[in-house]
């Protein structure tokens, strides 16, 4: 059996992180919900029930907002799974904090979403870091197994180039040590041509 909590906000060193939802379309070989429950600093991150606005805001009255740079949605699911509370918590954060937001997402919100989600984060969200994975198609299938199936991997690769028009800065990243150095040298090509800038991240980022 897992263990759930709620842990809806956590620390990731100078960050504060959103854990809205365990949904998420995709069931990835190396999701680390797959292997195990919890990341170092949050303790388990498996969610009892999928959290109200009501109940993220309160959250956030238990933590002291100066300390941290960024806040990020990111957590054990897909965050646009929680599109509605994500968008207002965003504006709540923005007018009560001002701070920066990043969304760490698979890049499938608009095929979870059934409609076009990236004007919602104009002005809101300052930051997209969406997993590229893989240069390769076949293995991004293998390696992500959306429910939507083979359209995700060009869903995805057209979301980064739709969200450079809303969102400031846009990011895809690869694991490190996950790919060959051509195989990143093909992400950086194909980050070029989208206009996003492109990342290798370590392990559990
Ligand atoms: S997209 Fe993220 S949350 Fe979803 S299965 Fe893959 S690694 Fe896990």
């Amino acid at each position: 059996m897992k263990h759930t909590a709620m842990t809806i906000l956590y620390e990731v060193h100078d960050n504060l992180y959103v854990n809205l939802t365990n949904k998420c379309p995709c069931a990835c070989t190396f999701c680390l919900r797959q292997t195990r429950e919890t990341m170092e600093e949050s303790g388990p991150l498996w969610l009892e029930h999928t959290p109200s606005l009501e109940e993220v805001i309160a959250e956030f009255q238990k933590f002291d907002m100066n300390k941290y740079q960024e806040v990020v949605f990111c957590g054990f699911g897909e965050p646009t799974e929680a599109l509605d509370v994500l968008l207002a918590t965003a504006r709540f954060i923005k007018e009560q904090f001002g701070k920066p937001i990043r969304i760490n997402t698979n890049g499938l919100g608009n095929l979870v979403n059934g409609k076009d989600i990236l004007p919602l984060f104009k002005g809101l969200i300052d930051t997209l870091s969406i997993s590229l994975n893989t240069p390769n198609a076949d293995r991004y299938h293998e390696l992500v197994r959306s429910r939507f199936g083979e359209q995700s991997f060009d869903a995805m690769l057209s979301f980064a180039r739709n969200a450079v028009n809303y969102v400031p800065e846009v990011v895809m990243t690869t694991v490190a040590t996950t790919l060959t150095s051509e195989e990143e040298e093909q992400c950086r090509k194909i980050c070029e041509e989208l206009g996003v800038r492109y990342r290798i991240r370590p392990w559990e980022d």
